[in-house]
């Protein structure tokens, strides 16, 4: 058996799925294989990179004990409520064991139409694939809660998007594939009982300990909004903008999913967006929490109906937790950047605000700055140069020298906590746009190139300097698109 299924999700009732196969592609090749991710969830990577292996992720064959499925969900997008979204060109196969004794969804991305694909095909163009694999195994080796990638493959079809283009399957690997939008799903349709049953599944698989809550919606709510607050901060720690933060993009897991045009802060600019269809920057870099506390507030809504009886009393509990979210984002935001100046805890706080404002004022590229203060300690110069003005950055960092020794905290401990955090290295847009360009010519060696690089971003690699870089004028991406 290739994949050691055990699933659950297949279990729930019909209201939740729509039995689905993949449709088959015409010529599928290989263009990655997570071998390493393989053996974590059980699977034989010899098996896996196998002929059979290629038609299971191609979508050409269902493997044993596969249950293949569309969710329904709805979702919040742009602030407006779609009733049905749901799996539209995506196919859960099932479930594994995870090394660390959880489970996780075998997902197949670009697989061919569901119920719930309205006038879409059901397919994945080449670019999604490689973007998604290279950014979520990115954000695993940085340390970001993610959903990872499994296998991209060729499918030897085109698709047909603004142009036409090549197609390829992605094979995406999640703790769940539970969304704000699934609990907004039932509630939405007045289906309580099985919002009910949503509620008990999703707290055994993201919040064991909380099972027994007394009561369990909260419980929920409680628990998705602490990963949110956490995962948000650290998304901000390292400049990404997710891009399409819809309540049917938000994991109740807390884990990072559905890259679509997902970015990379260059310059750093609060206010920046790169997605073509954010017309207004509502999921801006620094928009980000507040889009986080209105999704985790279409939660709450989702779940008043199981709160209470009483929906007055609902709403001032779901109130009560709802008004924590800024305070404790704030927290996880400010240990997130304390750690990038060196400090424990919450304790760098202030000076990382004031570079920050300083790195604004004087547009600098956002990775460059943290990844040069890590070494600012014994070497000033790099970091110094990278702003026009250096009296006020003169001014900080003799500021900042004197907050590390106040607080009793060595170079060496600053130094190497700092390395912990900020990367050397990140997918850059203009170096992903330049792999996925090669992809579509069917060279892979860029792809692959920046895959490796990207495996140890927190390294000082000399092989890696061209790759650490902002992009020049010519090279600067000015928008992302979702590909879909
Ligand atoms: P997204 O915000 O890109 O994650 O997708 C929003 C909704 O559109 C989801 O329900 C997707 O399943 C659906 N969708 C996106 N692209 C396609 C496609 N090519 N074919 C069918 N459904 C799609
Ligand atoms: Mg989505």
């Amino acid at each position: 058996m290739l994949f050691p299924f055990q699933n659950t999700y297949a279990r729930l009732p019909r209201t939740f799925h729509v039995r689905v196969d993949p449709s088959p592609v015409s010529a599928p090749e290989w263009i990655a294989v997570n071998r390493n991710l393989a053996e974590d969830l059980g699977i034989d990577p010899d098996a896996l990179e196998s002929a059979e292996g290629l038609a299971v992720l191609s979508g050409n064959r269902v493997p044993e004990g596969a249950e293949p499925l569309a969710a329904a969900y709805s979702g919040h997008q742009f602030g407006g409520f779609s009733p049905v979204l749901g799996d539209g060109r995506a196919i859960l196969l099932g479930e594994v064991i995870h090394r660390d004794g959880r489970h996780r969804d075998i997902q197949l991305k670009g697989s061919g139409p569901t119920p719930f694909s309205r006038r879409g095909d059901g397919r994945s163009a080449l670019g999604p694939v490689l973007r998604e694999y290279l950014v979520s195994e990115a954000m695993h080796a940085l340390g970001i809660p993610t959903t990872r990638a499994l296998a991209a493959v060729w499918s030897g079809d085109m698709v047909y998007r603004e142009e036409v283009e090549p197609g390829g399957v992605f094979t995406r690997v999640a703790s769940s594939h539970l969304r704000i939008g699934t609990c907004e799903y039932f509630s939405s349709r007045g289906d309580f009982e099985s919002l009910r049953l949503l509620v008990d599944y999703a707290l055994r698989r993201h919040d064991p300990e909380r099972v027994d809550a007394e009561n369990p919606a909260l419980a929920l709510l409680e628990g998705v909004m602490e990963r949110q607050a956490s995962l948000v901060a650290r998304w901000m720690g390292l400049g990404f903008i997710h891009g399409v933060m819809n309540t049917d993009n938000m994991s109740l897991s807390g884990e990072t999913i559905d890259y679509g045009p997902c970015a990379f802060l260059d310059r750093y600019d609060p206010a920046k967006k790169f997605s073509f269809i954010d017309r207004n920057g509502r999921y801006a870099y620094g928009n980000q929490p507040n889009i986080a506390h209105w999704n985790l507030a279409r939660l709450a809504e989702a779940l008043l109906p199981l709160v209470a009886e009483e929906e007055t009393t609902a709403i001032r509990l779901v109130t009560e937790v709802l008004e924590r979210f800024p305070d404790l984002f704030r927290r996880e935001w400010s240990r997130t950047f304390s750690a990038k100046v060196g400090f424990p805890g919450e304790s760098g706080r202030e000076p990382a605000e004031r570079l920050l404002a300083l790195m604004e004022d004087q547009f600098v590229d956002f990775t460059l700055a943290f990844r040069h203060l890590r070494n600012a300690l014994s070497a000033e110069g790099p970091f110094l140069a990278l702003f026009t003005w250096s009296d006020p950055v003169r001014h900080w960092l003799s500021g900042w020298r004197s907050a590390l020794s106040e607080h009793g905290i060595s170079e060496e401990e600053a130094s190497s906590r700092m390395r912990a955090v900020n990367p050397v290295i990140i997918p850059r847009n203009h170096r992903i746009e330049a792999a996925i360009a090669a992809g579509k010519d069917r060279d892979f060696e860029p792809f692959h190139r920046l895959h490796r690089l990207l495996a140890s971003p927190y390294e000082e690699n000399s092989g890696s300097r061209d790759f650490e870089s902002p992009p020049l004028p010519a090279e600067e991406v000015q928008a992302t698109f979702c590909g879909t």
